[in-house]
């Protein structure tokens, strides 16, 4: 950090990182992967000083909440019994389902929305219901930008580089210029609901080229398989509100990252209903990959 062309961190944590910043050939634990790895030490630092909880207000601890399993979706567990309006109390921030899997929800700056089958967007009324949702009050303390063009792959491999722990919870929001976009939506689905791994056979697929727009999601650490998508889970809506949903695959550039470091998990399962009698002990790693990553082995 010694040479006088490293930038100089803006404001809180914010940086903004040269040529070549996340792509994938570059990637090295010199220059600029240095920086975010600085960026996520002092981070991490600073959460551990605050004994890992930042309690902002009286009402909004710096945690990751969420709704049901990820393995109960997977086994068709459709209907919730939370709404959205109590879930915001939760955090306004994440993504989720709703009851009768009808569509993708993606929430930021304090908006809710569902990504319809029909490919349309609509702002979420809080008497709907979620079955499965994760959401929490963004505070993101790793700030940076690329002008680069990055692909999925070399997203996920420069935040791995980077991350203090693979073993804590990262928020994630990206807004860029998305040269692609590969989303899928899920149609409302009719009771006795199917298994996951049956609607994806009728899962709308599309892919939305050179948009401006916002991915928004969670890195779960392995161990927590079953209990929510290991990994890196992301919904997307393109910046004039028409199109977004799961997603797959993407390439982007002008790319803006900001990063949460949790290290709480606040988990509600349902009271009542299916949730009560549903076998759970099933493993559903390869369904809920099959479903939520799109890959078949
Ligand atoms: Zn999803």
């Amino acid at each position: 950090m010694s040479d006088g062309n490293v930038p100089r961190q803006a404001d809180s944590g914010a940086i903004r990182i040269g040529t070549n910043a996340l792509k994938r050939k570059s990637y090295n634990r010199e220059g600029v992967f240095a920086m975010i790895d600085e960026l996520f030490i002092r981070a991490f630092k600073a959460h551990q000083q605050q004994g890992g909880v930042f309690h902002r207000d009286s009402d909004r601890a710096h945690e990751v909440f969420q709704m049901s399993t990820i393995s109960a979706l997977s086994q068709g567990l459709y209907d919730g019994e939370i709404t959205y309006a109590q879930l915001a109390q939760h955090g306004d921030f994440g993504l989720g389902t709703f009851n009768g899997l009808d569509g993708e929800m993606v929430a930021f700056d304090g908006k809710f929305y569902q990504i319809k089958s029909d490919g349309k967007v609509y702002p979420v009324d809080g008497s709907l219901k979620a079955p499965f949702a994760v959401v929490m009050f963004f505070d993101p303390t790793v700030k940076f930008s690329s002008d680069d063009e990055t692909d999925f792959k070399a997203f996920q491999h420069a935040i791995d580089g980077a991350v203090p722990s693979k073993n804590l919870f990262y928020a994630v929001k990206c807004e860029g210029d998305f040269k692609l976009i590969k989303v899928r939506t899920v149609p409302r689905q009719k009771k006795p609901y199917p298994p996951e791994v049956e609607v994806a056979k009728t899962q709308v697929v599309s892919v939305c080229r050179n948009v401006r727009g916002t991915m928004v999601g969670f890195r779960f650490p392995d161990y927590t398989k079953g209990i929510n998508v290991s990994g890196y889970h992301l919904h997307f809506l393109n910046q004039s509100f028409s199109a977004g949903g799961h997603v797959f695959d993407f390439v982007v550039s002008e790319v803006r990252i900001e990063i949460d470091v949790v290290s709480n998990l606040h988990m509600a399962v349902p009271e009542s209903g299916e949730f009560l009698t549903a076998d759970l002990s099933k493993d559903q790693t390869e369904a809920i990959r099959k479903v939520e990553k799109n890959k078949d082995s």
